[in-house]
């Protein structure tokens, strides 16, 4: 799709160690939403041993197991800064479920190996000894709007917050952040970690157009996103909500 608006720079983090369960998906995504409204998306792939551009308006990171963000963390830890100067001059971050962990101070994974985050949201992760699966149904506050936000979750990790960052949602159906406080995700600013997968944004259309928005304002594009017809993303929220068998 030719578009000639303005466009969006997206930073893939990890592309190739962070992307189960096609959380992929959600860039194509931010990709269309954007393309529908006749803007565009840059998508810079960085990888193991690449710097992070700091004139990204969007960062993203998926999940992955804990090998391989293992690899990543060990990569990550010397160039957070880059992602943290970033996410100060208002860049918008992403980041799903082990890209959520490590965006905490610390992950101890399942074989007690601590890796450390780049603590730009103020969490601790430490996997548990079983595993929080199934999906997930969330009321989340976010940027002045209130919604529900729904996904799948699979995560050893326990996370909990500390006082310098608010949970992303309450869990109405699933385990969240650590299966006993009632909350999942974290926001501070415009990072946003959560352990919803499945991808999270094609059922979840406000919560792409809210990261999107923080994304243009960064970009200095003075443009309001459009009304898209969302009807078969309502529709695929909806049955999700149903399948956890909330009305909503
Ligand atoms: N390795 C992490 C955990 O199990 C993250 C898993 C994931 O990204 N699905 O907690």
């Amino acid at each position: 799709m030719s578009t000639n608006g303005p466009v969006v720079r997206l930073g893939h983090l990890y592309p190739d160690h962070l992307n189960i369960y096609a959380d992929r998906g959600n860039i194509a995504v931010f990709q269309r939403r954007l393309e529908w409204r006749g803007l565009a998306l840059d998508v810079v792939e960085v990888g193991l041993g690449d710097e992070i551009p700091e004139d990204c308006n969007l960062y993203y990171l998926g999940g992955g197991q804990d090998r391989d963000q293992l690899m990543v963390a060990q990569d990550l830890v010397g160039k957070a800064d880059s992602l943290r100067r970033a996410a100060e001059g208002g860049a918008a971050v992403l980041a799903v479920c082990g890209g959520y962990q490590l965006m905490g101070h610390s992950y101890v994974a399942a074989n007690g190996e601590e890796m450390a985050g780049t603590a730009l949201l103020d969490l601790e992760t430490t996997a548990g000894t079983d595993r929080l699966i199934g999906d997930v149904v969330l009321s989340v506050d976010l940027d002045g709007a209130t919604g529900t936000v729904v996904g799948y979750e699979n995560h050893a990790g326990r996370t909990r917050l500390g006082s310098e960052c608010a949970p992303l949602g309450r869990v109405h159906k699933g385990h969240g952040n650590n299966g006993e406080d009632g909350f999942e995700g974290a926001v501070s600013g415009r990072c946003v970690g959560t352990y919803l997968h499945g991808p999270l944004l094609p059922k979840n259309p406000w919560l792409a157009d809210t990261v999107l928005r923080w994304a243009l304002d960064h970009s200095g594009a003075n443009i309001e996103l459009e009304p898209l017809d969302d009807t078969l993303e309502r529709s695929a929220h909806a049955t999700a909500v149903a399948r956890a068998g909330l009305k909503r």
